[in-house]
């Protein structure tokens, strides 16, 4: 089923899943997702090469969730680096495993590589190639960032190229991570007053580890609140108090959101399912009803 028409039912729970580099690490994440599934949501996406994860296994990791989950696959695209052949046969890929909804990227430069060939210099176009090639066989969804695009040169710039992503014919966007609920609602107000109309969905990552809040102000540059910066200051060297900062932190964001009627929510699960199985727990009544409803 397509996720724009489930949107149109109900508010959607949703992870995202990453391919392993190596090989042998294939069966843990097959059992991470099925762990995931065992929370019911509604979909599952699989990331194609983002920050230095590899391409190898999206679409098998797809086809894996569509025939051993009750979740739809969301499988991400990206552009950069790709030549329209090279879309058309991921695309028949997909098509052949009865996956039809995709996430289309343009994608970041991969690290040491020159020179690429690639026919497409937005995800816009790449949406609209694929609208092109496959009909409405495709649903394509697309990125947006409640803290601006880094090389948009102005907030207003980056909401009216959200628009043409938009115009064509992206059914739904999904958010860069943040962790300051108010930069959400700013870029939500400002995005439906650009005639943005197609659900927005948050994208949360809970923090486990003082590691990975570094890798994210490098990579993206997100906000990270003070006082969330304060507690991983104090316990940096503290796995077990990280891990109950993070989640008692990630439930908290979340229930605000909740509270503030967003279209669905969307977890950065890391492929750590324990962790997202804890944080679910602790908000699991208030989550339950929300997830049932539209
Ligand atoms: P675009 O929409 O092309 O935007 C890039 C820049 O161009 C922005 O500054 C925008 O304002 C501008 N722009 C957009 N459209 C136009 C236009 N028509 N004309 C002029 N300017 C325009 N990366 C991966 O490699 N693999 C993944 O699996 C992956 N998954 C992601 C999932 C989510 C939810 C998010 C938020 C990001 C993901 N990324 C992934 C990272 C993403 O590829 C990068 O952030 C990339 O730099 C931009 O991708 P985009 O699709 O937003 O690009």
């Amino acid at each position: 089923m397509k996720i724009a028409n489930i949107l149109k039912q109900k508010k959607t729970l949703s992870f995202e899943v990453f391919p392993p580099k190596r090989e042998t690490d294939i069966g843990n994440l097959k059992k991470t997702i099925q762990d995931l599934a065992t929370l019911n949501p509604d979909f599952m996406s699989v990331t194609y090469g983002a920050l230095g994860t590899t391409t190898d296994n999206s679409a098998a990791i797809a086809k894996f969730i569509k025939e051993n989950t009750k979740s739809e696959p969301l499988a991400h695209i990206t552009g950069i680096a790709s030549t329209k052949a090279d879309i058309i046969n991921l695309c028949n890929e997909l098509k052949k495993s009865d996956i039809k909804n995709v996430l289309t990227l343009r994608g970041d430069n991969p690290e040491n590589t020159n020179n690429l060939q690639s026919d497409f210099e937005h995800a816009s176009d790449l949406a609209a190639f694929i609208y092109e090639q496959f009909g409405d066989y495709f649903s394509c969804a697309g990125a947006c960032y409640p803290e601006k695009h880094p090389e948009a040169v102005s907030f207003e710039v980056d909401i009216d190229n959200l628009k043409k992503k938009q115009d064509t014919g992206m059914e739904f966007f999904t958010t860069q991570l943040f962790f300051d609920n108010d930069v959400f609602y700013r870029f939500l107000i400002k995005a439906r007053k650009a005639g943005i109309t197609v659900p927005i969905l948050p994208g949360i990552m809970p923090v486990t580890s003082y590691k990975q809040i570094d890798r994210i102000i490098q990579v993206s540059g997100v906000l990270i609140p003070i006082q969330l910066r304060n507690y991983f200051d104090k316990y940096r060297n503290d796995k077990q108090a990280l891990e109950e900062i993070g989640i008692i932190f990630t439930s908290y964001q979340i229930l605000d959101l909740l509270t503030n009627d967003i279209d669905g929510l969307h977890l950065y699960s890391m492929n750590k399912s324990h962790f997202i199985k804890k944080l679910m727990a602790n908000i699991s009544y208030v989550t339950t009803g929300y997830f049932a409803n539209k």
